[in-house]
């Protein structure tokens, strides 16, 4: 079965609380499990960034989903890969943002504020893979 791996970045149609990330996370965390869907979403400064892996129509169907709901918009895919195997697997679906380590890796990027959408695939991948280490407790 063909594996992938997308990242995407969106911005929300409304203040998220922490209360309302949680909903996001469990529900991830849940159906994710069940579709074998791994990756890790990240929050900050009113935007999102995601990166789901798994079985190609798996992923395919999820982010139509995901794409669909209201609470964010804007959404731009960044990349979508075929790849070997996930580099996520660990984590169903971690979490981060805010952290000191996620302002290093903005300042290390040269972003004063986090603005996924500029981004290059690489420089996205390479964020989420170095936050998945350095998860944040919601
Ligand atoms: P429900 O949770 O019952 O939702 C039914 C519909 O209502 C959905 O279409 C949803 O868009 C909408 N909805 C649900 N809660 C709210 C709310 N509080 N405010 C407004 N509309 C709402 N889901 C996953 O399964 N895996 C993921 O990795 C994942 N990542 C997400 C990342 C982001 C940034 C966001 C915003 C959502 C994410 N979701 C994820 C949630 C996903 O968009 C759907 O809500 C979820 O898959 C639908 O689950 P459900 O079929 O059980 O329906």
């Amino acid at each position: 079965m063909k594996q992938v791996r997308l990242i995407y970045s969106s911005a929300v149609t409304r203040d998220m609380s922490l209360q309302d990330l949680r909903s996001i996370l469990d529900r991830a965390r849940s159906n994710n499990s069940e579709l074998n869907i791994c990756g890790m979403l990240c929050y900050e400064n009113r935007y999102f960034l995601q990166v789901l892996e798994g079985e190609r129509a798996s992923v395919t169907e999820l982010f139509i989903e995901i794409a669909d709901d209201p609470r964010h918009d804007d959404i731009e895919l960044i990349a979508f890969d075929y790849i070997d195997k996930p580099l996520f697997d660990n984590w169903k679906m971690g979490y981060a943002g805010g952290s000191p380590i996620f302002h290093k890796l903005l300042d290390k990027l040269q972003m004063e504020a986090f603005e996924p959408g500029r981004l290059t695939p690489r420089q996205a991948l390479a964020f989420l893979h170095h936050l998945s280490n350095h998860q944040s407790e919601i």
